[in-house]
């Protein structure tokens, strides 16, 4: 936008609202397509999607809603983007515990799934706009917020708001903040001046491209879901695909090398938001205390938590083969009795994990 243009209004207004919010970022981007939209067709027809079948949702003329707003949400004139830092103390998953212990997801490890909280902030963010609409004596503009389940991709706001750029690991990274934030989006009929993308800062290093154990990344800034450890554990049903089993390592519930490993990660601060604190229970968790687990205890313990998304028998399938991959023969027993349960999906992996004890011993 042009320096000599007047900003239209409550431009300017939006990072205060968004603080008062409770976020650490927030910006505005354009509606327009980006080369990245274009990717997008071409990534899904890769199959890199695998079984996240909502990612192809197409409108009432076929076209795939998340390669265009002008498909998704015809009316809408910006895209408010916000970001809420998540990161926690120590420890990173390339320093996961021992033997005995599995790994979950930093974003997992706060008291409330953080869809709630973010969701939460969004409809803050969003009265406080409607109400300065009204003050300004404007119209009530049209207004849509949501946190990952909407049609659009998030990363591709995040940077063109000017969030931060997207990484070689397909993350946003802010280099004030690193890459630990969840986003929130609200769609708006309001016309706001976009902001700008910020320079790629990943300069010529590719430590999450060398340090990912499933080799998922096809190219720098590609990623194939379907090799991603993230994915395996928590998206995909039934069996694991034998030759990424070993590369899976002990995560139980999705993956944070590639973000553990980036150095704009090294010095991010610490999140102030309290539903983040981490519970210790879920840092390097114990992987009998996990596989012993009934379904009432899985309820109480993850009530509220992404985790609830691998569902029972999917975290166990995760756990059997962190046990596998342990390398610690004292897992011997319970992956005996496991090797007999009845969801054939958890015994198959126990058998595995298993001879994959066996072989390493040998
Ligand atoms: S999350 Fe893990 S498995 Fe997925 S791309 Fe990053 S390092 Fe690889
Ligand atoms: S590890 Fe390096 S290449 Fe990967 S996202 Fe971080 S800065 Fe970029």
């Amino acid at each position: 936008m042009s320096d000599d243009l007047p900003l239209p209004p409550i431009s300017a207004d939006i990072q205060r609202l968004a603080a008062e919010a409770g976020f650490d970022l927030a910006g505005v981007a354009g509606v327009a397509d980006t080369p990245e939209h274009a990717f997008f067709p071409r990534w899904l027809a890769e199959g890199y999607g695998g079984e996240m079948k909502y990612l192809e949702g197409r409108d009432d003329a076929g076209e795939l809603k998340r390669a265009s707003l002008a498909s998704a949400a015809p009316w809408a004139r910006s895209v408010v983007v916000c970001a809420l830092n998540y990161n926690t103390a120590r420890p990173y998953s390339t320093h996961a515990g021992n033997s005995t212990q599995g790994w979950i997801s930093r974003y997992a490890w706060g008291k409330r799934d953080y869809h709630n909280v973010v969701l939460e902030k969004m409809r803050v963010l969003e009265a406080h706009l409607l109400a300065l609409c009204e003050q300004q004596q404007m119209a009530a503009p049209r207004t849509w917020c949501y946190v990952d389940t909407g049609p659009v991709i998030e990363r591709i706001f995040a940077k063109y708001a000017g969030i931060g750029w997207i990484g070689k690991n397909t993350c946003v990274l802010n280099e004030r903040l690193g890459s630990w934030l969840f986003l929130g989006v609200m769609l708006t009929s309001l016309e706001l001046a976009p902001g700008l993308p910020p320079a790629d800062r990943c300069g010529s290093c590719t430590r999450c491209l060398d340090t990912c154990p499933t080799n998922a990344f096809t190219a720098p800034y590609q990623l194939d879901a379907t090799k991603c450890i993230s994915y395996l554990t928590i998206e995909k049903r039934g069996a694991i695909p034998q030759e990424l089993r070993a590369g899976v390592g002990r995560q139980v519930f999705g993956c944070d090398i590639c973000q553990d490993v980036c150095p704009w990660n090294r010095e991010a601060p610490l999140a102030s938001a309290p539903e983040f604190a981490a519970r210790p229970q879920l840092v390097n968790p114990d992987l009998e205390w996990l596989a012993r687990m009934g379904v009432d205890e899985f309820r109480q313990a993850f009530r509220g938590s992404p985790v609830k998304r691998a569902r029972y028998n999917g975290l166990r399938r995760n756990v059997v083969l962190a046990m596998g991959n342990s390398g610690d023969e004292r897992f011997g027993g319970i992956l005996h009795e496991l090797s007999r349960d009845e969801d054939e999906v958890v015994a198959e992996h126990a058998r595995w994990a298993l001879e994959r004890l066996k072989s390493r011993e040998a």
